[in-house]
């Protein structure tokens, strides 16, 4: 019997474009593990500044490289040394620092390469920045999930509501422009479109219409049928 290979889908976009919306539907939809790579750097984040390491500071960030421990649970939440810190990740401080820990050559190596484990064994769908471009280079379908920056931060602001995290609508618009600028100039690995990527604006659309955009476009190619969906 010819054994059939696994079967990744890359997500990539800036931030609060609805990525991990989309991802987690079609990780049910197909049974594929859904890996979120931005809980990961939000994880090492955390890490730093319960050291009371400064995060602008390259060098000490990176001390941390083969200290500590990052995973995912059953819930398939992000865990720092075996503990779940899921809601901890998404708090202000911690989105105020990732995209300098995400700019750290060391660091995004050492991510990449846990990325890529998890992406050996299973079907997956993984979000990110650069996950068509270098983790996963030859995912099967590559998606660029964009949004108007003003969306995204509308967006975001009612997400912080519904988890009781306090912030303004102005807050997060200015962090979301912030991290766009800082993701998309970085010198290694910064966000930007695969050449083989398809663009999805989500600007407009609900999400039932980008998760169907999605299987519709995977059923084209062959990668799944309608049984599988
Ligand atoms: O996706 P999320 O907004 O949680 O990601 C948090 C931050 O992690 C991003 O702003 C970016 O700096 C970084 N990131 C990255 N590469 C990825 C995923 C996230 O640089 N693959």
């Amino acid at each position: 019997m010819v054994e059939k290979k696994n079967i990744s889908i890359s997500i990539d976009g800036p931030s609060a474009s609805g990525k991990s919306t989309i991802a987690k539907i079609l990780a049910k939809r197909l049974g594929y593990i859904y890996i979120d790579t931005g809980a990961m750097y939000r994880a090492f984040t955390l890490a730093c500044l319960n050291n009371d390491i400064n995060c602008e500071d390259e060098k000490a960030s990176c001390s941390l490289i083969g200290k500590i421990e990052i995973g995912f649970n059953d819930l398939n939440h992000v865990t720092l040394n075996g503990i779940d810190v899921e809601n901890e990740i998404r708090k202000n401080n911690v989105a105020d620092n990732v995209s300098y820990i995400a700019s750290y050559k060391d660091i995004r190596l050492d991510l990449v390469n846990q990325q890529r484990k998890l992406a050996e064994n299973n079907n997956v769908i993984m979000d990110g920045r650069d996950i068509g471009t270098y983790v996963l280079p030859n995912a099967n379908v590559k998606i660029f999930q964009i949004a108007d920056v003003k969306e995204r931060a509308r967006r975001r602001y009612l997400e912080n509501l519904e988890k009781g995290i306090q912030t303004t609508y102005e807050e997060c618009l200015a962090n979301l422009e912030k991290r766009d600028y800082i993701d998309s100039h970085r010198s290694f690995s910064p966000l930007k479109p695969a050449i083989d990527s398809i663009e999805i604006n989500t600007t407009n659309l609900g999400i039932n219409e980008v998760s169907n955009m999605i299987i519709a476009l995977l059923k084209e190619r062959g990668i799944v049928t309608k049984n599988e969906q």
